[in-house]
C-alpha cells in the first residue's frame, strides 16, 4: 500500500483486500500446508520468485504473505519475511549474512538469547564477534576489521534502554563494507524508520508491540529485495522457522491498532516515568522520552514515539520484587513486553553479567553500571489507566 497513505490507514489496510470469492471484508486464515499445483510445477525453491503461486506454506502462504506486506508497508521497506519468532528471525539474518572466515561486530547489551548465541554457538562456526558499546562510535569504529561483515545493534536496547545513533553507525558499516542490522522492537515503525537511516535490516520481535497482545509469537526481517529475496530462500525455508498463518493472522490482528496502540503506551510511560522519578523509594527511572535520559537529545532526533518500556531502580532489587510479586494488583510480575497489559520483571546486573553479557572493557562495565546499576526493574507499561497503574506501583512499592 502507498506511503501516500497515514501510518495508521496503513495499519489497517495493508496487504488486506476483500476475498475475491466470498467478498468478506476481513481476511481469512489460509492454515493449509500444501496448495493444487499445476503439472509444471518444480520442487525446489532455487528459481523461486516473490509472487510465485503457492506451493507448500514453508515457501509461503497467502495469511503469512499479506502480514509481510502490512509489515513492509509500516517500515517503509521493499519486503519483508515473517518468521516464528523474533529469534527465529535473527538466527537466519545472521546465518544468511555470515560465514566462516567473517567478522561482526555486535551490541554488548542486546536482547538475551542474541548475546548467548553470539557468545558461543556463532563463533564455533568459525565467526569471530566483537562485543562493543554502540553507543560508542569510537569504539565501533576500532573494532571494525577488514572482514567485518555485519553490525548488528538494537536501539532502545533491551533491558537497559540505551540508544544508537542508526545512521551515524550505518556510515561506518557501509565504510567498512558491511551490512547494519537494526533491532527496532523497542522503538517500533511509528517511533524510528531505520532503513531510512540508512540500516540495510531492520529486525522486529512481532511477539511485543507490533501483536501487541502477548497471545501470539512471531518475527520479522524487513529490507531490501535484493537481500531478502535470496535470504527467504536460505534462511527462512530452509532453515524451516516459518510462523503459523494463525499466529499470523494474530499479529495483522493487532497490527491494525498498534499506531493508536503506540501513542497510550507513550503518554502512559510518561506519565509513570515522572510519578517514579519523584518517588523516594526510586533511586533512578531512565526512560527516552524524560530529559535525564543520558542520551536524551539523540532520542527526541531518532525517535518519534518514546514507547512504552522504562526502567527504574530500588537500593534492594530483589526484596522488592517479593514485595510486588505479593502486592501488585493490575501489573503482572512476568517477563516480555510491549503488550496491552503492564509487565514488570527484576534483571539482576550480576547474574546477567555472568549468563549474557560479556564485557570485555572498563568503559563498557561502567556504562552498564550507569543505566543499570546492580539491577533495574523493567517495566512493560501497557494499556491500563495510568492512574490504576500508579497507584498498583505505590502499593507495590509501600514498605
Ligand atoms: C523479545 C525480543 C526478541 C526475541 O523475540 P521472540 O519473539 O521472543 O523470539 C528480540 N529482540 C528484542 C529486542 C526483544 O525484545
Amino acid at each position: 500500500m502507498s506511503i501516500k497513505y497515514g501510518i495508521s490507514t496503513r495499519a489497517v489496510h495493508a496487504g488486506e483486500r476483500p476475498d475475491p470469492f466470498t467478498h468478506a471484508s476481513s481476511p481469512d486464515i489460509t492454515m493449509s500446508t500444501t496448495f493444487a499445483v499445476d503439472a509444471d510445477t518444480g520442487f525446489s525453491v532455487e528459481g523461486m520468485e516473490e509472487d510465485d503461486a503457492w506451493i507448500y506454506t514453508r515457501w509461503g502462504n497467502p495469511t503469512i504473505r499479506k502480514l509481510e506486506e502490512k509489515l513492509a508497508a509500516l517500515e517503509e521497506a521493499e519486503t519483508a519475511v515473517a518468521f516464528a519468532s523474533g529469534m527465529g528471525a535473527i538466527v537466519a539474518l545472521l546465518l544468511h549474512v555470515l560465514k566462516s572466515g567473517d567478522h561482526a561486530v555486535v551490541s554488548d547489551v542486546a536482547y538475551a538469547a542474541l548475546s548467548e548465541m553470539t557468545n558461543e554457538m556463532i563463533p564455533s562456526l568459525g565467526i569471530e564477534v566483537t562485543k562493543v558499546d554502540t553507543s560508542d562510535v569510537e569504539a565501533v569504529r576500532k573494532a571494525i576489521r577488514r572482514n567485518t561483515r555485519l553490525i548488528y545493534v538494537e536501539t532502545p536496547c533491551n533491558p537497559i534502554l540505551r540508544l544508537t545513533d542508526i545512521s551515524v553507525i550505518a556510515g561506518l558499516a557501509h565504510e567498512a563494507g558491511a551490512k547494519l542490522a537494526v533491532d527496532s522492537t523497542f522503538a517500533t515503525p511509528v517511533s524510528t524508520k531505520p532503513l531510512e537511516l540508512g540500516a540495510d535490516f531492520v529486525i522486529h520481535s512481532l511477539t511485543k508491540y507490533l501483536g501487541g497482545h502477548g497471545d501470539a509469537l512471531g518475527g520479522a526481517i524487513l529490507g531490501y529485495k535484493a537481500d531478502l529475496v535470496p535470504l527467504r530462500k536460505k534462511t527462512s525455508i530452509r532453515l524451516g522457522g516459518t510462523i503459523s498463518p494463525f499466529n499470523a493472522w494474530l499479529v495483522m490482528r493487532g497490527l491494525a491498532t498498534f499506531p493508536l496502540r503506540m501513542r497510550v503506551h507513550q503518554e502512559n510511560a510518561l506519565k509513570i516515568a515522572n510519578w517514579l522519578e519523584a518517588h523516594p523509594r526510586v533511586e533512578n527511572v531512565i526512560y527516552p522520552g524524560l530529559p535525564s535520559h543520558p542520551q536524551y537529545e539523540l532520542a527526541c532526533r531518532q525517535m518519534k514515539n518514546f514507547s512504552g518500556i522504562l526502567t527504574f531502580r530500588v537500593n534492594d532489587g530483589k526484596e522488592q520484587a517479593h514485595r510486588f510479586v505479593e502486592k501488585l494488583q493490575v501489573i503482572h510480575y512476568a517477563v516480555s513486553l510491549g503488550h496491552h497489559r503492564s509487565l514488570l520483571f527484576y534483571l539482576d546486573s550480576e547474574s546477567l553479567q555472568q549468563t549474557s553479557f560479556r564485557f570485555s572493557t572498563q568503559a563498557q562495565t561502567d556504562s552498564w553500571n550507569k543505566y543499570a546499576g546492580r539491577g533495574l526493574f523493567r517495566l512493560s507499561v501497557g494499556l491500563e489507566d495510568a492512574e490504576d497503574l500508579i497507584d498498583d506501583l505505590e502499593r507495590g512499592l509501600s514498605l
